[in-house]
């Protein structure tokens, strides 16, 4: 079922989760484990992120350097698949530009679609971790709005070999990324805003934002949304503060302000655990506050914090 099914029947606000791969080498089972407490809240959905190859040098006996391509977390489509059968619960990959031409996309689509997988999140993805600026496949997208329109043209029965007639219609209900304090090399928010319209005005379903601390900056986000005449349902992405260290790692990693009440709270936390304590009820506030606003879902980054979020959604219901 696509997530806008599931928004458009819901009674109450709904929960959704969204779960990163197994690092290569681990089993499905610790996805399971994960997700099994978190089950209970009957998620909606569940989104798995798709993470692109990096490039590392290894040395060869000569002490020169080889540089090979390691994606560290595959199985994006694969795990999506295991979701939906183990759990009976609808899956939501991430499709990623970076490092994909355009045929390795639309091979991707089709195994979704044979799996009868409803739903995509598009993304443009980030440059390779040893990289400063992203480059996108010589024959890929450079931005998620072209990836966005590729899915687009598949669910009109149209597929890049020209000549191929009659092409099944794929049914991809299509969700994008969304900056409430701007994506980070966007000059400012109105020039953000007005690529996110394009991505709407292109077919996006639906848009889920990027981790907040602050309610206001979501209120405001979906404010400027509205005016700027995007009308599709805008999810919040909500992430806790489990460690000090995040303080200062998730500003500089995701571009997001930390409040100055959640900072001057955790700085005065002498262990990892009484921040994780502060960050879980910063949540259950934030969660609280979206819900009676009257957000369509609470999507929730669980990212091996699984009993924070169950705490959370246990303090909410
Ligand atoms: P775009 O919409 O393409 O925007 C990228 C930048 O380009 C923005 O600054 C935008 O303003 C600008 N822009 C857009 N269109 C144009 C244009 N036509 N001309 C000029 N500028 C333009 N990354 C992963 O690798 N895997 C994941 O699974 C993943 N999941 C995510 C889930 C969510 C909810 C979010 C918020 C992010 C996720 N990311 C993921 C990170 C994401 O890939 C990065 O934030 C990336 O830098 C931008 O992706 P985007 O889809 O927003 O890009």
């Amino acid at each position: 079922m696509k997530v806008t099914e599931h928004i458009a029947q819901a009674k109450d606000t709904l929960i959704s989760f969204e779960i990163l791969p197994p690092l290569k080498g681990k089993s499905i089972d610790s996805i399971y484990e994960h997700l099994d407490p978190l089950m209970e809240f009957k998620p909606s959905y569940i989104n798995v992120t798709y993470h692109r190859s990096e490039h590392m040098f290894k040395k060869r006996a000569d002490g020169s350097f080889d540089k090979v391509e390691i994606r560290k977390r595959p199985g994006t489509v694969g795990i999506c698949a295991a979701i939906m059968n183990h759990y009976k619960v609808d899956a939501v990959p991430h499709l990623i530009c970076g490092g994909f031409s355009k045929e390795e996309t639309e091979n991707a689509l089709i195994d979704l679609n044979f799996l009868g997988i409803d739903n995509v999140l598009v993304l443009r993805g980030d440059a390779p971790k040893n990289e400063t600026f992203f480059e996108p496949h010589p024959n890929g997208h450079r931005y998620a709005l072209e990836l966005l329109q590729q899915v687009a043209q598949m669910n009109n029965g149209i597929y890049l070999e020209e000549d191929l007639q009659g092409g099944i219609k794929t049914r991809f209900c299509i969700g994008v990324a969304g900056y409430p304090e701007k994506h980070f090399e966007a000059p400012n928010l109105q020039t953000d805003m007005a690529y996110l319209k394009r991505k709407v005005d292109a077919g996006a379903d639906y848009i889920v934002t990027q981790m907040f601390f602050n309610n206001q900056k979501f209120f405001d986000f979906v404010a400027k949304c509205r005016e700027a005449g995007i009308t599709v349902p805008i999810i919040p992405g909500l992430k806790p503060l489990t460690t000090k260290k995040q303080l200062t790692v998730l500003p500089r990693t995701f571009y997001v302000d930390m409040p100055e009440e959640l900072t001057v709270e955790g700085m005065k936390c002498k262990t990892d655990k009484e921040v994780e304590a502060l960050g879980q009820e910063w949540l259950i506030q934030q969660s609280k506050e979206l819900k009676a606003s009257g957000v369509p879902v609470l999507h929730y980054y669980t990212l091996g914090k699984p009993h924070v979020i169950c705490n959370v959604i246990k303090a909410i219901r």
